[in-house]
């Protein structure tokens, strides 16, 4: 977004919460406007932002897949209209023909109700919500420019170098908000242009890693495998983390390209070995293809990280034990448990689930339930699992899985797998052991975290109450509610309060929503930037973490 704003003649910063302080004031004080990204999980933070920027006078427009949604039934605009009580214009799903729509509407160049994807509020307080845009064709997506790290704040202080290259999913998984957003058509940047990117993200800095960021890699095969062979033709010497499915494993010529490419890991969308789960969530695969392909990667002297969830209509206890055990059997050398969690803009979220998730904080303070949406949470309970089981399924998983001993064990040995892979391709006796060698270091590495990091979140003050909470109710649940906002900044809690009281008085709002199947075209290209005053206006796009 910042390259095509560039590009367009705007002066753009993107500042983001993990890299640099956010300071209101400063921004208010550098920019003409903000628009501020959010996930679900930082949507709070980004309410709070986006609230202060106001009141210093400065525009905000909110967007992220916290707006992900398509659908136009009530529902669905629920988080769209929650933030309009904290920020004037919100952008629903892609913002690379919806956010410069907008910033000619401010310059009088376009009517607001064209821009497609819009919320905002009218004057006298009416709601608009125009028809969504629709989503650029793959053309257009590859006429965008390259992403530009130069126009991070602190850019030198990013570690794992994020790069993506891939909008949307052909899949359709049920929680998953990204197709419902991105679309599930083919819109990947070609191969030469998301080579081009990574030569100029790695030219902007030492990282120690790079991840892309594509949800499916793989999944396009023949892209894929032009990705890794434009690279090795290139001469990057890198590494690298995907996202990928189960299935793709089963092209051998991929893994030799993707190792050949510097690819050492995937996080692999295992999700649980119960049939019944699978196939409900739209997964195409089974326990047996799933060992099959986390045996292949390991010949291949590639890790597996796998994420799985607990609490999916189908599980039981006993379901996700069994999945852990299946986990430690196969060999999978890193995992992440976690919760079902209610993503707006996913199918579960827009088929109503939204109403049986678990959302302790009520009035002033509901928007707050969505500090909960990391996965860390349980919010959704099912047939024989309450929202207590769903809990303690996930901590037993992440405890039994990083155990001491099992997080340990790998220093003291050599992957017999990443060995016998260097071997095969030709490396000498002892640089295959040092690829056994540093294969387990890394992975006990990342399991020592993986510990640590399940220990920490336990002992959170904010965790154990609500840990706490979820089997609490009369005064009892009265009073830890009141403890967990006790651990949130006052700031946070007066403008919650600030904004509820406002929405109380001003009454239930006139609310105009789109047809079903309404869509507007996405202006394309978008005007540049016409100067009507001597100042060039200057977007900054905060990202809140
Ligand atoms: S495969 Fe991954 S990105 Fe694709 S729909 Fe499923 S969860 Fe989403």
């Amino acid at each position: 977004m910042a390259a095509l704003l560039r590009q367009l003649g705007y002066e753009v910063e993107v500042i983001s919460g993990e890299l640099s302080p956010i300071v209101p004031e400063e921004i208010a004080r550098s920019f003409d406007l903000a628009c501020v990204s959010v996930l679900s999980n930082t949507a709070p933070h980004g309410y709070v932002l986006a609230r202060e920027l106001s009141k210093l006078g400065l525009p905000v427009a909110m967007g992220g897949y916290q707006f992900a949604h398509q659908g136009v039934e009530p529902h669905c605009f629920a988080t769209t209209e929650e933030a309009l009580g904290f920020a004037p214009y919100v952008v629903r799903g892609e913002g690379y023909a919806a956010l410069p729509a907008l910033l000619e509407a401010f310059a009088g160049q376009r009517p607001f109700d064209e821009v497609g994807g819009l919320s905002y509020r009218w004057d006298d307080g009416t709601i608009c919500h125009n028809p969504p845009a629709a989503l650029l064709g793959r053309d257009e997506i590859c006429g965008l420019p390259p992403a530009d790290w130069t126009a991070i704040r602190r850019v030198e202080a990013i570690r794992i170098a994020a790069v993506h290259g891939m909008h949307g999913c052909p899949r359709s998984c049920t929680w998953c908000a990204v197709w419902p957003r991105d679309g599930r058509r083919n819109r990947n940047n070609t191969a030469a242009a998301f080579v081009d990117e990574l030569e100029a993200v790695l030219a902007t800095g030492e990282y120690l890693h790079l991840f892309f960021s594509a949800d499916n890699f793989p999944v396009y095969t023949n892209w894929a495998l032009e990705v890794c062979q434009e690279m090795v033709a290139r001469g990057l010497q890198t590494t690298w983390t995907c996202q990928a499915e189960v299935g793709a494993a089963r092209n051998h010529e991929l893994l030799d390209a993707m190792y050949a490419a510097g690819c050492r890991r995937w996080c692999l969308g295992l999700e649980s070995i119960n049939p019944a789960s699978l196939k409900d969530s739209n997964k195409r695969q089974t326990a047996e293809t799933m060992e099959q392909c986390v045996r292949t990667l390991h010949d291949w002297g590639i890790q597996v990280h796998g994420m799985f969830i607990v609490g999916l209509p189908h599980d039981t206890p006993e379901t996700v034990r069994a999945t852990v055990d299946w986990a430690k059997r196969v060999g999978v050398d890193t995992c992440q448990f976690l919760c079902l969690a209610d993503l707006p803009g996913s199918l579960d979220y827009e088929a109503g689930v939204r109403e049986q998730s678990f959302r302790p904080f009520e009035g002033a303070y509901e928007p707050l339930n969505w500090l909960f949406l990391n996965g860390h949470y349980a919010r959704l309970a099912n047939d024989a699992m309450d929202l207590e089981r769903v809990q303690n399924s996930y901590r037993e998983s992440m405890g039994s899985f990083y155990s001491f001993h099992r997080s340990l064990g790998p220093i003291f040995s050599v992957n017999r797998a990443a060995m016998r892979a260097a071997r095969e391709r030709g490396q000498s006796w002892w640089r295959s052991v040092r690829e056994g060698w540093l294969y387990d270091t890394f992975v006990a590495a990342l399991r020592l975290r993986g510990w640590s990091g399940s220990l920490n979140w336990l002992r959170g003050p904010l965790n154990r109450l609500y840990m706490r909470r979820l089997t609490a109710d009369g005064p009892e649940a009265v009073a830890l509610d009141q403890q967990m906002l006790a651990t949130l900044p006052t700031k946070w809690l007066q403008t919650f309060e600030e904004v509820y009281a406002e929405r109380l008085k001003a009454g239930t709002p006139r609310i105009i929503r789109p047809a079903e199947g309404a869509f507007l075209p996405s202006p394309w290209p978008p005007r540049p930037l016409v100067l009507s005053t001597a100042e060039v206006a200057s977007p900054t796009m905060v990202e809140t973490r």
